[in-house]
């Protein structure tokens, strides 16, 4: 018997935390003056130590800062006199100020400069209510009691505002009272979304579930709100910084436990955490969660990946008018099973953060896997050279060299200052590239230098619907490893480019892939006119990708799997059409 857990959709970093931890860690790669953030960047233990381990330091008073050093203004913001003080200082400001506070600091400036008195709902000593405060000059109040309303000057016209964390019901019930004793009286609810939509789904999960565990720091406001609202609707609710804190005996035998996480708790913690919880006895069967962990197993073994390489070899087939062998098939497979398998194992450091549960994974098993991808490389290079022509195999060869040598030191180490890298893959964005690039290939060109003839537009066109469909694969789970890859210092594509431009270009690759696709087989002038059936699969495939830039922490192993069945639907419907 086992526990299920449900964990709710709106977890861990909001918007604008994750933007701030990832300002941090951009500059925190970048070395140029010591790096320090103005108070500690959010109230969670765990990045605070993996902040002071990159050597960032945490500075309260403006007037320490050292001249030429960079401060981060974490998501909070500050007063516009601290920022003044930190340029005096020489010092350079990277703001990581919030879109949102940014935008009830703005309310407050226009508001003040029309003389009226501001009233913040929040708690006076919250840092984001001293930086709303010092927006507004002089004649303000922060708020945090009904008592405290007796301190609003009664001939003066009124603004409110709320901190952007406050309870929803508490700005209600102040406001109302505020609207009620005073004439002139204007509102601005700047509650964010993401705090509402938070405490709604605490309530919405508490519904279903026999405790709540909520992941966040003690000393995170939000987090303890959170914790508040699930205690209200009379759920048993346990607040735990880490999976460490877990007391497996209060949980044991239950059915269902809901996960929650504050707004600065990041990814990797609370997947911790769901861990673990996983693990303890519960009352339901067991059998949905066996077929959990092995479609786990699959995911984190790189089958299930290497199986979706493989079923693109029907479509590359179809595509090209080739006659389908099994060959291909397996060496697609063997060479994405392998390739990606050595690769994640020399990328331990950023699995920690990205995907605990698999650094776990390949720590227990890593060198059985190796030695085991070895073989696989032997098995594919000999099906390459026993049952396809010398081409393919020759062709094989070099991708599996040029896949190994990515991962190792081959510029000589005098050149290495002057160009910034040693191996191919620490060129800025060269992992979602080189693996598009990879795929393109063995799914495109084995099954063309087995066949021989005249290379055409035809197998140029297939290349670049297997290299775009891998494109958009990789970099969308680049976009989801952000933050262990910043972590570590990794370069990937979404981290050059940024997110939102990430999140462009990867929308615009899905429909350029859509039109190319469209009118490269409707017209039947270079693909069979039913290869437009693949538009649904990439439409399915569009549809999962753009959910995964709406909820980062999209459970990552149901990511990874529903995107790669995309491929396989692709294989199914390109088999289907071929006999
Ligand atoms: Fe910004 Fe809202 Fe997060 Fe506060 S809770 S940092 S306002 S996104």
């Amino acid at each position: 018997m086992i526990m299920r857990v449900k964990i709710a959709r709106a977890s861990g970093f909001c918007m604008g935390v994750r933007r701030a931890v990832n300002i941090v860690l951009s500059a925190s790669n970048k070395k140029n003056g010591k790096l320090f953030t103005f108070g500690p960047l959010i109230h969670n233990p765990q990045v605070l130590s993996l902040l002071k381990e990159k050597g960032i330091e945490i500075i309260d008073d403006p007037l320490k800062i050292p001249k030429k050093g960079r401060v981060v203004i974490r998501a909070h913001g500050v007063p516009p006199d601290v920022k003044e003080i930190i340029h005096r200082q020489g010092a350079q400001i990277i703001d990581a100020t919030c879109p949102k506070v940014a935008k009830v600091q703005a309310i407050i400036k226009k508001e003040a400069e029309r003389g009226r008195f501001i009233v913040i709902i929040g708690d006076p000593n919250h840092p984001e209510v001293k930086g709303l405060m010092g927006s507004a000059g002089k004649n303000v109040l922060a708020v945090d009691s009904f008592e405290k309303l007796s301190l609003i000057p009664t001939n003066e016209p009124i603004t409110v505002v709320a901190q952007t964390t406050q309870n929803e019901e508490f700005f209600n019930q102040i406001q109302n009272e505020i609207k009620r004793k005073f004439s002139e009286v204007s509102v601005f609810n700047t509650i964010c979304d993401s705090t509402h939509k938070r405490q709604r789904e605490v309530k919405n999960l508490a519904k279903g579930v026999d405790a709540i565990v909520i992941v966040g720091g003690k000393n995170s406001a939000n987090t303890r709100r959170l914790v508040e609202v699930a205690k209200e609707t009379g759920v048993n609710a346990y607040h735990i910084e880490s999976e460490k804190e877990i007391k497996e005996e209060r949980l044991k035998n239950l059915s269902i436990v809901g996960v929650t996480a504050g707004a600065s708790t990041p990814n990797w913690v609370i997947s911790q955490v769901v861990e673990k919880l996983e693990k303890i006895k519960g009352r339901e069967s067991s059998f949905f969660i066996w077929i959990k962990r092995f479609r786990n197993f699959l995911v984190k073994s790189n089958i299930f990946i290497a199986g979706a390489a493989g079923m693109l070899t029907f479509v590359s087939c179809f595509l090209q008018g080739f006659l389908f062998r099994l060959p291909f098939f397996f060496i697609a497979f063997g060479y994405i099973f392998s390739m990606h398998l050595i690769n994640r194992l020399t990328d331990i450091d950023a699995i920690k953060f990205n995907d605990p549960a698999r650094r776990e994974f390949y720590e227990r098993y890593g060198k059985v896997l190796i030695i085991f991808s070895l073989i696989v490389i032997v098995m594919i290079l000999f099906f390459a050279r026993f049952y396809l022509s010398f081409n393919p195999f020759l062709f094989l060869f070099a991708a599996v060299v040029i896949g190994l040598g990515y991962n190792f030191p081959f510029i000589p180490s005098s050149w290495v200052k002057k160009i910034g890298f040693s191996k191919i893959k620490e060129i800025p964005g060269s992992k979602t590239l080189f693996t598009a690039i990879g795929w393109g290939a063995i799914i495109t060109f084995i099954p063309y230098l087995h066949y021989g003839g005249d290379f055409s537009i035809k197998q140029l066109s297939t290349f670049i619907v297997m290299f775009l469909v891998a494109f958009i694969r990789t970099a969308t789970f680049d976009m989801r490893d952000i933050q262990g890859d910043l972590i570590v210092g990794k370069e990937t594509f979404p981290i050059v480019l940024g997110e939102k431009r990430s999140k462009l270009l990867i929308t615009m690759t899905i429909l350029f892939l859509s039109i190319f696709l469209f009118l490269l087989s409707a017209s039947s002038f270079i693909f069979p006119v039913h290869a437009i059936f693949f538009l649904a699969p990439i439409g399915y495939l569009a549809l999962l990708v753009f959910a995964s830039f709406s909820n980062p922490f999209w459970y990552t192993y149901s990511l990874e799997f529903f995107i790669d069945i995309a491929f396989y639907l692709m294989g199914f419907i390109a088999l289907f059409l071929m006999f």
